[in-house]
This record gives structure tokens, sequence and C-alpha cells, in this order.
């Protein structure tokens, strides 16, 4: 097993320590090795995925990435921004399928905004298209003047657009996860409107053909966010296009409560993935210890099962995370009275020893 390790910028390089350290006790043959990516790239090496990074990600079976972004970078050139990192991985990886499961672990349910029996048990998973939509369109909004800038400007436009084959391989992706689970899959679009999500669901449809044992509906967006807040546990397993992907899975992070617990997977066509936290660099808590790095280490449990095979291990890491909320360690994201407060080292070491004991 080959594991790159991109810590990135932020919180990055904290949470990533502590997911390493979890690696490290679970007695797996890997060799792993770590490179700059985002802003700490680009301020050693001009580019936020310098060839040696992207080689490494693209020679590994398996991308283990933290975060990257750092409002310092906000006034450079749009192609040099720490977040173009991600999407140039995501290109050369081919990583067309984002898996954002929302997980309200029981303990928690105080934190969401919503009431606790609207969340109590709340396990859904998002399957987010990643690679077409209005984000890929061509051609996009361009900033015509020679600065950049869209001075005088009379508009700006993106186009949506998904070819069949694309609706087709996420379609297959999300039936198969909806056949492990309870056999219930929503697709989310806006075929009242759009031509492209008309398609989406038309192609959808065809694709449901080959998955009889598989429920399928269909839901407008925006009806999909208002019931995400009214009644989430509704909802199993939803696949969607990659801007509502974007939107829904953000918002269906908040009712578990915190982003500081969500983990993500992106994976391309031969299960090699990119796993992630859902949340960002968060520059406004770096260098504290006190982010949360249980969405990170649930990343890594998602990479042993969906790319390493390794079942057993990500099982290890879940009851881990389970018994040390269990035994009250928080921290300062998902504190509350009662709970025992605790930095980013002191939680990534309480799984380390949960891990160990298991
Ligand atoms: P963010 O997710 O970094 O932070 C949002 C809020 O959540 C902040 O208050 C932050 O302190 C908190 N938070 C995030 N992760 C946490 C954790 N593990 N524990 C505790 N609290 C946590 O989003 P933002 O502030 O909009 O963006 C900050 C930077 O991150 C920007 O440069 C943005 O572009 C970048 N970003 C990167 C990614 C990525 O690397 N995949 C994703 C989103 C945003």
């Amino acid at each position: 097993m080959n594991i790159a390790i991109l810590p990135g910028d932020g919180i990055g390089p904290e949470i990533m320590a502590e997911a390493v350290r979890v690696l490290e006790v679970l007695d797996l043959p890997y060799r792993s090795e770590t490179a700059l990516v985002g802003g700490a790239a680009y301020a050693a090496h001009g580019h936020p995925l310098p060839d040696a990074t992207l080689k490494l990600a693209q020679s590994a079976d398996a991308v283990l990435f933290g975060a990257v972004g750092d409002w310092k970078y906000d006034t450079l050139e749009r192609s040099l921004r720490p977040e173009q990192a991600i999407l140039g991985l995501r290109r050369h990886l081919q990583l067309f399928a984002n898996f954002r499961p929302a997980i309200c672990h029981p303990q928690l349910t105080h934190a969401s905004s919503l009431k606790p029996e609207l969340v109590a048990g709340l396990d859904i998973l998002i399957v987010r298209e990643l690679t077409g939509d209005i984000y890929f369109g061509q051609p996009r909004g361009r900033r015509l003047s020679p600065d950049g800038a869209f001075a005088g400007q009379p508009e700006a436009f993106d186009t949506m657009r998904y070819s069949r084959p694309e609706i087709e391989r996420i379609a297959h992706v999300a039936f198969q996860a909806a056949r492990k689970r309870s056999q219930r899959l929503t697709s989310v679009d806006k075929a009242n409107v759009l031509e492209t999500f008309q398609f989406w669901r038309d192609v959808v449809t065809e694709v449901h053909a080959e998955y009889p044992d598989v429920a399928l509906d269909h839901l407008y967006v925006d009806n999909a966010a208002m019931q995400l807040v009214k009644a989430p546990k509704a909802f199993d397993v939803i696949v969607t296009g990659n801007m509502f992907g974007d939107i829904l899975s953000d918002e269906a992070a908040m009712l578990t409560g915190s982003i500081g617990m969500l983990p993500s997977a992106s994976l391309n066509a031969d299960n090699r993935g990119l796993y992630e936290p859902s949340h960002g660099s968060a520059p406004d808590i770096a260098g504290k210890n006190i982010a949360n790095p249980l969405a990170t280490i649930l990343s890594l449990a998602m990479m042993l099962r969906f790319s390493l095979n390794q079942p057993e291990a990500a099982l290890r890491i879940e009851a881990a995370v389970t018994r040390v909320l269990e035994s009250g360690l928080r921290t300062a994201d998902i504190w509350s009275e009662g709970t025992q407060r605790v930095g980013t080292r002191e939680m990534g070491a309480a799984i380390v020893a949960a891990v160990k004991a298991a």
C-alpha cells in the first residue's frame, strides 16, 4: 500500500499529524511519502501543485489530504491559488465520484442546529459528481481586460454541461452504494428549469433499469434543500451534480453539528482516491491545537475501506472514535456542558489509545 500524504495549509499539518499517528499503530504494511501542496507548495516552489507532488499522488494507491488555503493567497491570480491544487488533483487523478457521508453521532445530537429528534441516528450519504457541470463547462465567463479585472464589462457567464458517460458513471456508483445500504436512491436535479438536468434525470432513469432492487426517486434541488432541514432522516443515498452536491453536502454537514467530524472520499474508476476532511484549512484556528482531527482520522478510515481493501482497520478506527466520544472527550467545536474539552493532540492521542486497546 502506497500512500501519499499531503498535509497542506492552516490546520492541515496539525490534523494530518494525528491521522498519521493512527495509521502508524494499525500495524499495516504500507509505505508513505509526504509532500507539500497548496499555499505551502506555492511558498516553496511557486506552484500549489508542483510536479513532484502530482507525480507522488499519481503513483500512490491513495492520497490522504489535509486542507489548503489561506487568506493571504486571496490576491494571487486564480491559477496559482492554493485551492487549484485540489482541482488539479481531481482532474489528473480523474476523481469523478465524491462521497460525503453525514453521520450524526448519538453523543453529538445536541451540537446540531436542528432538534435532536430530527438528527438522532442520521446517516446519509451524498454522492456528488466532481468533474462536470457548471464548474467545468466551456467557455467559462472570462475576465477579458488585460489586468484580469471585470471593470466595465457588461456580463459574465458560465455554462452548465454534462455528457451522457459522465452521468452514467456517477449513477452506477450511486446505485451500487445504495445497494449496499438501504436500497434507496434520491437523484437531485433541476429538471423543471435546466435542460442539463432534464438530461441528467433521463439518464439516471435509464441506468436505474440495471438496478431493479434499488428504489429511485427524483427531487428538485430546492425541495431537497428544504427536506434536508425538515426531515433529513428520510434520505439515505443522494446523487447529484457538481454544484448542487457542493451546496447540499455542506448543508448536510451542518446537520451533524460540526464540519470537524466529516470525512470525504473522491474516487476514480479504479477505486483509487483522495481522502480529505470536508472542511477547509481554518486559518482562524491554525496553530492553536484546537482543531478537531476526527474528520481527517475518519477520512483515513474511508481510505482503508475504499482504496486499500482494509475494512477491518477502518472499523477499528470508527469504533475508536465512537468510544472516545462516549468517554466524553471533545474538541472545542463539539464541546458542550458536562464534557471534557481537549486539544487536537490530546484527541489524536485518545484515538490512538482506543485503537491500540481494540
Ligand atoms: P473552513 O472549513 O476552513 O472553516 C469554516 C469554519 O469552520 C471556521 O470557523 C473554522 O475554524 C471551522 N473549522 C473548520 N475545520 C475545523 C476543524 N477541523 N475543527 C474545528 N473547527 C473547524 O472554511 P473557510 O473559513 O470558508 O475557508 C478557509 C480556507 O480554506 C479558505 O482559503 C478556503 O478556500 C479553504 N478551503 C479549503 C478546502 C479544502 O482544502 N478542501 C475546502 C474548503 C475551504
